[in-house]
């Protein structure tokens, strides 16, 4: 077994080598083990079962493949696609928690260490994801980086799951991978991620259908958390420097200021985007404007709420823009 103390001074410490070395032997320790519970089940059922000898007695791989996303709904679009062929650890399942600030513990590093695969939504976003990987040191961790899946270079908008067609993507890309892995429940996995690709097709089908209506208009942002999907809706973000210098927890210029107010009070944008789980002065500031001006304002969040599917999560937050714009042409 793995002695906590000095795995996590090894961690600490960066001392990737010794790391290794003992990750092989605790993995040697869990092969074996786990051989051998296969090999006395497969003795026990092989008594009952008199049948069909000659096929149980290859140890199957009991276990199934073992995911470890960064974040919960990662997580769920995978649990989605293994069915019972595997199990899911999410490293990220409370909203109140910044997957930005992250530092993970002991028992993330071993999970890690664990894995078949790794999800993670790179762009810098979950860093310390890469690093439990390298630290960690063996190869047969397969990683899948989704910023590198949909093919955006380090500064990009990290947030890439508002983006509609993002977690399609994924849930292709992870039946390719889990069907190498596991070719017995490659038809499974097909299967049960095509039923989910059909759930996910209402996503896009939404955004089509509020993009009739934008024509183009500017919006603003308290964050860029939704700012994919609002392209993908057909509208311009107008105020990237404040909705950035929120994001980083930094103080937008008075000259953001002033803009984005003279938008709220001239009715140059369509509807302000709330980001409801940063609260910061200068927000609040805007949200209460775009109150009394008459301005509609969308309240998103950056991590999924509690008791909601990606799916639930991300509709109701379409609806509100689409509600928005059927307002809006009721009462021209
Ligand atoms: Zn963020």
């Amino acid at each position: 077994m793995i002695d906590k103390l000095s795995f996590f001074g090894k961690l600490v410490n960066g001392n990737s080598y010794h790391l290794q070395i003992r990750r092989q032997k605790a993995g040697k320790f869990v092969r074996r083990f786990g051989w051998l519970t296969g090999l006395i089940l497969m003795i026990v059922l092989g008594l009952g079962l008199s049948g069909c000898q000659t096929k149980t007695t290859t140890p199957a791989k009991q276990t199934g493949i073992h995911v470890v996303a960064s974040l919960n709904f990662y997580g769920e679009a995978a649990q989605k696609i293994l069915g019972n062929h595997g199990t899911v650890t999410t490293v990220i399942n409370s909203p109140s928690v910044d997957p930005e600030s992250f530092e993970p513990d002991i028992a993330t590093a071993k999970k890690v260490a664990q894995a078949n695969v790794v999800i993670q939504n790179g762009l810098g976003y979950d860093s310390w994801m890469q690093r439990l990987v390298t630290a960690n040191g063996h190869s047969d961790i397969q990683v899948l980086n989704l910023g590198n899946l949909v093919g955006r270079k380090m500064g990009a908008n990290p947030h890439l799951w508002s983006d509609p067609q993002l977690m399609t993507r994924m849930t292709r890309q992870l039946v390719r991978q889990f069907s190498r892995l596991d070719p017995q429940h490659a038809t499974a996995f097909q299967r049960r991620g095509a039923a989910y690709e059909q759930q996910l097709r209402a996503l896009p089908r939404l955004a089509r259908q509020i993009k009739r209506h934008a024509n183009n208009q500017q919006v603003a942002v308290s964050e860029p958390v939704f700012n994919l999907a609002l392209s993908a809706m057909g509208y311009r973000v107008s105020d990237g420097h404040f909705a950035q210098a929120i994001e980083e927890d930094s103080d937008p210029t008075p000259a953001d200021i002033t803009q984005l107010a003279a938008q709220i009070r001239h009715h140059r944008i369509a509807f302000f985007v709330e980001n409801t789980q940063n609260s910061s002065k200068n927000v609040t500031t805007m949200v209460n404007l775009a109150h009394k001006y008459h301005v509609p304002v969308v309240k998103v969040t950056e991590t999924k709420p509690v008791n909601q599917s990606y799916l639930t999560w991300m509709t109701s937050q379409y609806r509100q823009v689409l509600r928005i714009q059927q307002e809006a042409r009721s009462q021209s």
